[in-house]
């Protein structure tokens, strides 16, 4: 995927339009389009990156373009009865999914232009293969008042930048926490999963990722996610089946096994039925036009939005080194170990600071300039022993 390239189906863009990464009636809904935001900082200097909402375009395709906006079509009556705490179906919150998916995947993208680090990453990664196609959730809050505002949290972090796993968007008075990762859910759904996932560092294959082993318990677990998120008003999970380079499913999705067929949404796209998580159990959800209803939480204060903020960095972690294990010669572990210290270092900074509500010092971005500095000490060379 190259600057020019479409961000839908990740080929050179034919007829090109510009794709804008949020639709213009939801910038209008949360307030004046052309406003400035801040959503990236300088990696020299720590200071912010400034642009309008309204100039965040993508290169896209005609074609692409034009079958990606009926997708934002029908998400807009979603997102309006969220808003109006009116229930939705099943069947919307898969569309809102993708639409999560979509916009997660364009901010990043949008992220790794702005960072100009779209060299070091990996280029195969664009919308079009990244809707749908892995585990992922959403976690719905509310928010106290009716003030206006359109926020993505949690984009600016480097893991963010490294796998565009977890993020929450800000609509007036709902916060969309939304994660997606591989096999990073199937488990507490009783999917099948891999045991292990190996992620090659170096040699021929770096960047590969190998499935290691397998495990299947047929069972939901409760609470799916094993990790203590805030309580929402929807907590939603859907497992999602990955298929191999022989295009076939992995595990046992192939020879139609029943649990898992008793549990999709779509066999085709092996995209498994939603699961809702409650406090004290979980619900599979098979009928795909009953509303779902909120449940009773209290509204978050939007004071404390920052407490949503904080857990997307933290989450981030979590999905990082979930199942996870390196594979590579010992100096190149050593390495990627000290990188994802920093990388978690970093995160848990941003996580504190965010509940304090400082995160800059006359306007330099205190974790990127931290960041600066840790990576600066790691390049140094070590002092001779003597
Ligand atoms: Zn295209």
């Amino acid at each position: 995927m190259k600057r020019r390239h479409c961000v839908f189906c990740g080929e050179p863009a034919i007829n090109k339009n510009r794709e804008h990464i949020l639709p213009k009636w939801l910038l209008e809904l949360t307030g004046a389009p052309s406003r400035v935001v801040t959503m990236a900082f300088d990696p020299g200097t720590g200071k912010p990156i400034k642009f309008a909402w309204s100039a965040l375009v993508m290169p896209a395709c005609e074609a692409c373009n034009a079958e990606y906006s009926a997708l934002e079509a029908a998400v807009k009556p979603i997102l309006l009865a969220l808003l109006d705490r009116r229930p939705i179906t099943s069947r919307q919150y898969l569309l809102l999914l993708d639409w999560l998916d979509k916009v997660r995947v364009c901010l990043w993208l949008n992220q790794l232009i702005l960072q100009k680090a779209m060299e070091t990453i990996d280029p195969h990664l664009h919308v079009g293969n990244r809707i749908g196609t892995k585990d992922r959730l959403l976690y719905l809050y509310t928010l106290d008042g009716q003030a206006m505002g359109l926020n993505a949290f949690g984009i600016e972090s480097l893991i963010f930048q490294h796998q565009p796993s977890c993020f929450a968007l800000r609509v007036n008075n709902i916060i969309l926490f939304n994660a997606s990762s591989d096999y990073a859910f199937s488990d507490g759904c009783g999917f099948w999963h891999p045991e292990r996932i190996d992620r090659q560092i170096d040699g021929e294959f770096a960047g590969r990722v190998v499935f290691q082993g397998h495990a299947m318990t047929r069972k939901i677990t409760h609470p799916i996610v094993d990790y203590p998120l805030l309580k929402a008003a929807v907590r939603i999970i859907q497992p999602i089946a990955q298929r191999g380079e022989d295009g076939e499913f992995f595990g046992p999705l192939r020879q139609n096994e029943s649990y898992h067929i008793r549990h999709m949404s779509d066999p085709s796209r092996g995209a498994g039925i939603l699961f809702r998580q409650f406090d004290d159990k979980v619900l599979p959800i098979h009928n795909f036009d009953a509303p779902i209803e909120f449940e009773g939480v209290d509204a978050v204060n939007n004071g404390n939005a920052g407490d949503i903020a904080a857990q997307v960095y933290r989450f981030q972690v979590y999905l990082l080194h979930k199942g996870v294990e390196l594979v590579g010669s010992e100096p190149a572990i050593a390495h990627a170990n000290s990188m994802s210290n920093i990388l978690t270092t970093t995160n848990e900074m941003r996580a504190v600071l965010t509940e304090r509500g400082q995160r800059s010092n006359q306007g330099r971005d205190f974790v990127t300039l931290a960041f600066r500095d840790a990576m600066a000490a790691a390049k140094r060379p070590a002092e001779p022993k003597g």
